[in-house]
């Protein structure tokens, strides 16, 4: 009989209920045709990565020495490239980091445990706000931590800080924050990221030490508001930003990220040593050299976010004339409305029978909601209206 770690094998065997609603789909799909299953379950990008990144790849497939080209690099990542997305990002925000800021990872995920497990000893809190990204408890219990989900505010989905500052305290390592949102789609204000500010300046200065700011960002440039999105390390000097090139891009196979450790964290260099010694302990060393260089060739570029934009224009003022609620969803490729019924899970099996495929917010700590990844063609859009008019009127509206 194996021996193996009951959490490990839990986690292994345990399918997520985003992993099942696409199972449903894929299933369904095989019986009925694919043309009559609208699956709106999976973050998966729709648009395809622009055409520079091909070019990208063949130029570096012709012109490089192939034994540098699929060789190791530095554990953090090949020195010019870091670099290079020093520079795209100083380009943007008017910052002056170098490559010495940046940890190369394999996307968001693999930076988000870094960090986590760079900070988490025994009994420490890290902080997230409902709804959230399932993975978060996974990845915060793996570093030793213990997440705590401040409540929605379900009217706009900014943060409650009446809720948050009761969830502060003398154990709270880092808050972790999303932005534009997985889930909701939603993107913090500038308010909202000063106040957050504010509150963690004060709480570290009360506490004695310092409360770090995590903000995972793999969607920070699918925005449709005008104004642009608030920079975080501007307002609150001790933030790790986590990015991937997932979801810009369109790469999410391809595994590629950063963390970016700012100078002005306090203690740099023991943060950065710490997150290095994270990459090393979990395995995280050597992002794909071949995806390193295409970023730093892409750096600055995105897939075409206009197609996300129509769909969620279609989508978001069809659900809203029909009678749903939905927060305003300015960024990522996720509307997040409120169920018909308080029964998220009830609503989504009433979907079902439409072939219509939903994930109840549940999953991400906040009942009464689906989330909705509208990252599909456009046609699958169009074509699922009629259905949820159809589960609406099941409902009365
Ligand atoms: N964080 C959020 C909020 C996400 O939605 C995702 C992926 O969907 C990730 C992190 C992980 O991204 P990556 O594919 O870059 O690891």
């Amino acid at each position: 009989m194996a021996r193996l770690s009951d959490r490990m094998v839990g986690l292994g065997t345990a399918r997520s209920e985003i992993r099942e609603a696409f199972a449903f789909a894929q299933a369904r799909a095989a019986i009925v045709g694919p043309e009559n299953v609208d699956d709106f379950s999976i973050g998966n990008p729709s648009v395809p990565a622009p055409d520079s990144v091909a070019d990208a790849i063949r130029q570096l497939v012709d012109e490089v020495d192939p034994v540098a080209l699929h060789g190791y690099t530095p554990a953090q990542g090949a020195p010019d490239v870091r670099q290079t997305l020093a520079d795209q990002l100083n380009a943007c925000y008017g910052t002056s980091y170098t490559g010495d800021n940046l940890y190369l990872t394999v996307g968001a995920a693999a930076a988000l445990c870094c960090c986590l497990s760079a900070m988490g000893c025994q009994g420490d809190e890290f902080i997230t706000f409902a709804p959230y990204f399932p993975e978060y408890k996974v990845f915060v219990e793996s570093a030793g931590g213990k997440l705590v989900a401040v409540p929605a505010d379900i009217e706009d989905f900014q943060i409650d800080f009446a809720a948050f500052e009761a969830a502060l305290n003398p154990n709270t390592k880092a808050v972790l924050i999303n932005t534009p949102n997985n889930p909701t789609g939603v993107v913090y204000s500038q308010a909202t990221i000063q106040k957050l500010a504010q509150v963690l300046e004060e709480k570290s200065r009360e506490y004695g030490h310092t409360i770090y700011l995590i903000s995972d960002e793999p969607y920070r440039e699918i925005v449709y508001a005008q104004e642009p999105l608030p920079w975080v390390p501007s307002y609150y000097a001790n933030t790790l930003v986590c990015y991937s090139y997932s979801k810009s891009l369109s790469l999410p196979g391809q595994r590629i990220g950063y963390v970016l450790v700012p100078s002005e964290v306090e203690d740099f260099g023991l943060v950065y040593a710490a997150i290095a010694g994270a990459g090393r302990a979990l395995g995280y060393v050597c992002a794909p050299t071949l995806f390193q260089l295409v970023a730093a060739k892409c750096a600055g570029q995105t897939a075409d976010i206009s197609i996300y934009k129509r769909n969620r224009d279609i989508l978001l003022d069809a659900l809203r004339e029909m009678g749903y609620t939905c927060a305003q969803p300015d960024g990522a490729f996720y509307l997040f409305p409120r169920t018909l019924e308080p029964d998220a899970k009830a609503f989504c099996e009433r979907a079902k029978k439409y072939d219509l495929v939903l994930v109840p917010g549940d999953s991400f700590g906040c009942p009464g909601h689906v989330r909705i990844s509208y990252c599909v063609p456009t046609e699958q859009i169009q074509r699922a209206l009629v259905k949820f008019k159809k589960l609406a009127e099941e409902y009365g509206l």
